[in-house]
C-alpha cells in the first residue's frame, strides 16, 4: 500500500475537504469526462446526497460545485476570480469550463439538495449529469467524497485502492505492524522509509520542493490566521480568537511573565489560527482533512519556534512520518468525519502530529508508533456535530486541543522505550468499528450533539 505524502497533505481551500474540496474535484472530473465524450450536451445538473445535502450550505458545497463546473480547482483556487465567476454564472445561468462550450447551469434550479436517503456507497454522495436540449441525460456519473479531498466513483470504490496505492515502492507497509517490521529489517526510520517510497514516484528535487511548499503554505496559513481579526462567515457570529490570544502571549513574553500552561496556549492558538482561516474559506493544507487542518501545522510550528534544538532541516521528516501514519489510518479505517465521526479527523490528525514530533525529537520507530497510538486512543468515540453545519464549533477549538494532546502523546511516548499495551493497529481498528456503530446523527449531518443543543442564531 502506498499513499503519497502529497495525497495526504493537499493544498486546497476551506472550509471542508470532504464537502468543499471533494465536490470541486468531482466537478472537475466530470468536466474531464465530458471533454472525452462524443456527446455535445447543453446543460448540467448536480444532486447532493446524505451529509453533502444536510451540511452542504454550511460547508460551501454549493459554491464548490458551481465553481468546479466552471473549471476552478482547489490547488489553484483564486478567491477574487471566484467571486466574479459566481456573479457571472448567477447572471447568465451558464458555466464556461475551459475546453468545453458554455453549458446551462442555473444554481437555484440545477443544484439539488436531496434530503432523502443517502446514496448506497458513502454518506457523502453526489451525482452530476449532462443533458441535451430536450432535457434527456447524455452523460451521468456519481462521485463519493471520501474525506481529505479524495473522490471515487462507485466503480473505483468497488475495485478497491488503485492508482498510487498499487505503485511498487520499496517499503509497502499497510499497517503499523508491517511498518515496524520493515523498519527493523531495513534499519531505517519511518521518515527514511517514507522518503524512499516517495522516490519511487518523484525525483529527489520534487520530493524536497514539494515538502517545502507544503510547509510554506501551512506556515503562511498560521501567520494569516494570527493576523486576521473579525467575525467568521456563516451566520453563527463566531469571532476569530487566535489574533488576540497570540497578541497576549507576545505581550507576556515581552514582560517575561509566563502564566501557568502558557505553552498550551501557544500550541492552541497556532491550530486555531489555521482553522479560523479554513472557516473563512482561505487556503489551507488538508492534514489529513480541512476540518482537522490545524493540528499538524500547530505541532510543527510549536516544535520549530519553542523547542530548543529544533531545525527547519527536519520539517520534511516530520511531514513524511505524519503522512505514513495518515496513510495507514486511511487505508484501514477512515479519515472522514462523515464516515467515522471526528475521531477520524482530529483523532487521525493528532496521531499524525504526535508521530511527526516523536520522529524529529529523536524517537525510535517504536516510540513514534506509540506516540501515534496514544494520541488516537484518546480521541476514540469523538463525534462530529458541527453547529449549523459550519466547520467552526466545535472544530476550531477541537484542533487546538488535538494539537495539545498530540504534543503530550509524543512526550509520554518519548519517556518510554516504545513498548506499550495497545498496538496502533488495534486502536485504528477500534476507531473503524466505533465509527461503524456510531449513529449517523454524529457523522457530519448536524442532526445530533452540539449541533442541536446550542442555540445558533
Ligand atoms: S466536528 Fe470534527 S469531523 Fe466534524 S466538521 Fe468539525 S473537525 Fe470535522
Amino acid at each position: 500500500m502506498f499513499l503519497s505524502v502529497f495525497d495526504v497533505f493537499k493544498i486546497g481551500i476551506g472550509p471542508s475537504s470532504s464537502h468543499t474540496m471533494g465536490p470541486m474535484v468531482a466537478a472537475g472530473r466530470f468536466l474531464d469526462l465530458l471533454r472525452g465524450s462524443p456527446f455535445r450536451p447543453v446543460a448540467l445538473r448536480c444532486s447532493l446526497h446524505g451529509s453533502l445535502a444536510f451540511t452542504g450550505v454550511g460547508h460551501a458545497t454549493d459554491r464548490a460545485v458551481i465553481l468546479g463546473l466552471d473549471g476552478f480547482l482547489p490547488a489553484t483556487y483564486d478567491a477574487d476570480h471566484a467571486e466574479a465567476a459566481l456573479a457571472r454564472i448567477r447572471e447568465t445561468g451558464e458555466v464556461s469550463p475551459p475546453g468545453l462550450p458554455p453549458l446551462g447551469f442555473r444554481p437555484d434550479l440545477d443544484l439539488v439538495f436531496d434530503y432523502g436517503p443517502p446514496l448506497p456507497g458513502h454518506p457523502n454522495g453526489m451525482t452530476l449529469s449532462a443533458r441535451d436540449a430536450q432535457g434527456d441525460t447524455l452523460v451521468s456519473e456519481t462521485y463519493y467524497s471520501i474525506g481529505g479531498g479524495f473522490v471515487v466513483t462507485p466503480e473505483e470504490q468497488a475495485a478497491g485502492p488503485g492508482g498510487a496505492a498499487r505503485i511498487s515502492v520499496p517499503y509497502p507497509f499497510a499497517s503499523a505492524a508491517e511498518m515496524l517490521r520493515m523498519s527493523a529489517a531495513a534499519g531505517l526510520s519511518i521518515a527514511e522509509m517514507k522518503r524512499a517510497n516517495e522516490r519511487a514516484v518523484y525525483s529527489r528535487r520534487e520530493v524536497e520542493d514539494g515538502l517545502n511548499r507544503l510547509w510554506t503554505v501551512m506556515s503562511g496559513c498560521i501567520d494569516r490566521g494570527l493576523a486576521s481579526e473579525g467575525i467568521l462567515p456563516g451566520g453563527l457570529n463566531v469571532r476569530r480568537r487566535a489574533p488576540a490570544i497570540h497578541a497576549a502571549l507576545l505581550r507576556e513574553r515581552g514582560l517575561n511573565i509566563a502564566p501557568p500552561h502558557t505553552v498550551n496556549d501557544w500550541i492552541g492558538c497556532y491550530a486555531m489560527a489555521v482553522n479560523e482561516e479554513n472557516a473563512a474559506g482561505g487556503q489551507v493544507v488538508t492534514a489529513p482533512t480541512n476540518g482537522a487542518a490545524g493540528v499538524v501545522p500547530a505541532v510543527l510550528r510549536y516544535w520549530l519556534d519553542h523547542v530548543p534544538g529544533a531545525s527547519a532541516s527536519r520539517i520534511g521528516d516530520f511531514l513524511l512520518t505524519a503522512s505514513a501514519i495518515g496513510g495507514i489510518v486511511k487505508h484501514n479505517a477512515s479519515i472522514s468525519g462523515a464516515e467515522c465521526g471526528c475521531q477520524a479527523e482530529v483523532g487521525s490528525a493528532a496521531a499524525m502530529a504526535a508521530a511527526g514530533l516523536a520522529q524529529v525529537m529523536g524517537g525510535t520507530p517504536e516510540q513514534v508508533e506509540n506516540a501515534a497510538e496514544i494520541a488516537l486512543e484518546h480521541h476514540l468515540g469523538m463525534t462530529c456535530d458541527p453547529v449549523k453545519g459550519l466547520v467552526q464549533v466545535p472544530c476550531i477549538e477541537r484542533n487546538g486541543l488535538g494539537a495539545i494532546k498530540a504534543v503530550s502523546a509524543a512526550s509520554l511516548a518519548l519517556r518510554g522505550d516504545g513498548t506499550h499495551f495497545v498496538p496502533l493497529d488495534a486502536c485504528i481498528e477500534t476507531m473503524r468499528q466505533t465509527g461503524a456503530d456510531m449513529s449517523h446523527k454524529y457523522k457530519e449531518t448536524s442532526l445530533g450533539g452540539l449541533a442541536v443543543n446550542v442555540p445558533n442564531c
